[in-house]
Parts: C-alpha cells; sequence; structure tokens
C-alpha cells in the first residue's frame, strides 16, 4: 500500500510506540524515506515525547492526539496542500 502524507500522520504515534504492524511500519518507513515533511513530523512528535519523558510523564494528555492532529492540519495546510 502506497501512503500519502495523512496516512503517515495518522499512524505516526503509533510508529513512534512501536505498535504498528510489520507491514504498516515498513509501507510507513518506504514513505519517510521521500518525504522531507513527514521526516520533520516524526523529529517534532518524538521531540515532544521525549520531552515529556524527561518530566517522568509518561501518560500523554488525553487531547494530545487531538492537539497534534489540528497542528499536522496546519501543517499540511500550510506546506502541503495536495500530499501525494
Ligand atoms: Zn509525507
Amino acid at each position: 500500500m502506497v501512503l500519502n502524507c495523512r496516512h503517515v500522520w495518522d499512524r505516526i504515534s503509533d510508529y513512534i510506540e512501536g505498535t504498528l504492524d510489520p507491514e504498516v511500519r515498513a509501507d510507513v518507513e518506504r514513505h519517510l524515506a521521500h518525504c522531507e515533511i513527514c521526516s520533520a513530523v516524526l523529529d517534532s512528535t518524538r521531540n515532544v515525547i521525549i520531552l515529556m519523558a524527561d518530566d517522568r510523564v509518561f501518560e500523554l494528555p488525553v487531547d494530545f492526539s487531538k492537539q497534534l492532529h489540528a497542528r499536522l492540519d496546519l501543517v499540511l495546510a500550510e506546506e502541503a496542500p495536495e500530499p501525494a
């Protein structure tokens, strides 16, 4: 399956947590290899999670995922109106 940016963003927290199916994970990695936007999104998502881990807060806020997706929508609107 060929993923577009939005597919990857929907899966990025599972990707970081390592809970994706191996097949899906491979698809995400294939996309990340050639997509700078998603690589940047992955980096900043990871940074947020690392920051939280440093503060010994391992549970994400209830609306974390909602906020993340709102942020991604913003990025999409600014940088990738037509994700390939
Ligand atoms: Zn992408």
